[in-house]
C-alpha cells in the first residue's frame, strides 16, 4: 500500500507539530505548514533528524495569496493528501465591546474561511480516490462560549457545523469529516494567561491537570485511521473531563 499524504496546517508548534510527529514514519508522507521560513526550516530539520521523506511549506490563512501559492506548490508537487488535518490557529481575544473588526475578521479568516478554502480544495483528489479523511481541530470553547473570544468561539461552533455538512455531502465517497475540540492544551496559545488564572482551571478540571499536545495528536492518529472508519459529522471532546 503506497503511503499516505497528510497535511498537518500550523506544524511548527504546539499541537500540529505533535500531529506531525505521530505521522512522521514510512506509513505516511507528511506535510507541514507555518506562517514564515523560519517555521518552515523548523520543520524540515525535524524531518532530517528524522530522515524522513517529508514536505514544509509557508501558509498563511489570513492571506489570500499565501493560500493561492500554496495550492500551486502542492499541485505542482502532485502532493493533494489523502488526510488533511486543519490545526491552524490563533487567538485575538478581547471583550466584545473592545474587540477591532480587525481582531474578528483575523480570526475568522484563519480558523473558518481558511479552512473551508483548504477543504474545498483538496476535496476534489479525495473524491477521485473514493477514500479521505478530513479532521478540523475545534474547541471546547465553541460549546463553552469563552468570555472576550467571541470571534474564536464563533468561527468553531462554525468549523463544528460546517464539518457536519461536508460529512453528508461526501460520506458515499468514504469521506469522513470529523472534529475534536480540545480543552486547556500546554501550548504557546496559554502563554499569555497567568499562572494563577492556569491553576484555577486545573483545580476545575476533573483530571486536576491541563492536557498535553500528545494527547490530542493520538486522538487525531485513531480518527485518521481505518478503526475510525465508521466515525463521522462527530465532535470529540478531549479536556480532562473540563466539559461534560
Ligand atoms: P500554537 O502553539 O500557538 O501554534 C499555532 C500554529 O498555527 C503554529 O504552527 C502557527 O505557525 C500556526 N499559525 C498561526 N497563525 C497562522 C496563520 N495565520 N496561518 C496559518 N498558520 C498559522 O497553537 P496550539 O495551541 O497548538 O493550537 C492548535 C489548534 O488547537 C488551534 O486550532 C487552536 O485553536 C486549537 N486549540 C488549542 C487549545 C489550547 O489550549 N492550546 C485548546 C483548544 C483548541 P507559526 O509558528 O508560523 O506562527
Amino acid at each position: 500500500m503506497s503511503p499516505k499524504k497528510v497535511l498537518v496546517t500550523g506544524s511548527s508548534r504546539g499541537i500540529g507539530n505533535s500531529i506531525l510527529e505521530f505521522f512522521s514514519n514510512e506509513e505516511f508522507i507528511p506535510i507541514g505548514t507555518a506562517t514564515s521560513s523560519n517555521g518552515v526550516e523548523i520543520i524540515k530539520e525535524k524531518f532530517s533528524d528524522n530522515n524522513i521523506a517529508g514536505h514544509a511549506f509557508e501558509l498563511d490563512l489570513n492571506d489570500a495569496e499565501s493560500i493561492e501559492n500554496f495550492f500551486k506548490t502542492m499541485k505542482e508537487k502532485d502532493l493533494n493528501p489523502d488526510i488533511l488535518i486543519n490545526n491552524a490557529g490563533i487567538a485575538r481575544d478581547n471583550l466584545m465591546l473592545r474587540m477591532s473588526e480587525q481582531d474578528w475578521t483575523e480570526v475568522l479568516n484563519v480558523h473558518l474561511t481558511g479552512q473551508f478554502k483548504l477543504m474545498k480544495n483538496f476535496l476534489r483528489g479525495m473524491l477521485k480516490n473514493k477514500w479521505g479523511r478530513v479532521i478540523n481541530i475545534s474547541s471546547a470553547a465553541a460549546a463553552l462560549g469563552n468570555k472576550g473570544q467571541s470571534n474564536y468561539v464563533a468561527a468553531k461552533a462554525g468549523i463544528e457545523a460546517m464539518s457536519k455538512t461536508l460529512a453528508r455531502e461526501v460520506g458515499s465517497k468514504n469521506i469522513t469529516v470529523n472534529c475534536i475540540a480540545p480543552g486547556f492544551i500546554e501550548t504557546d496559545m496559554l502563554k499569555d494567561l497567568d499562572e494563577a488564572y492556569l491553576s484555577a482551571i486545573a483545580s476545575e478540571i476533573p483530571l486536576q491537570r491541563l492536557g498535553k499536545t500528545e494527547e490530542i495528536a493520538s486522538l487525531v492518529k485513531f480518527l485518521a485511521s481505518d478503526e475510525a472508519n465508521y466515525i463521522t459529522g462527530q465532535t470529540v471532546h478531549i479536556n480532562g473531563g473540563l466539559f461534560m
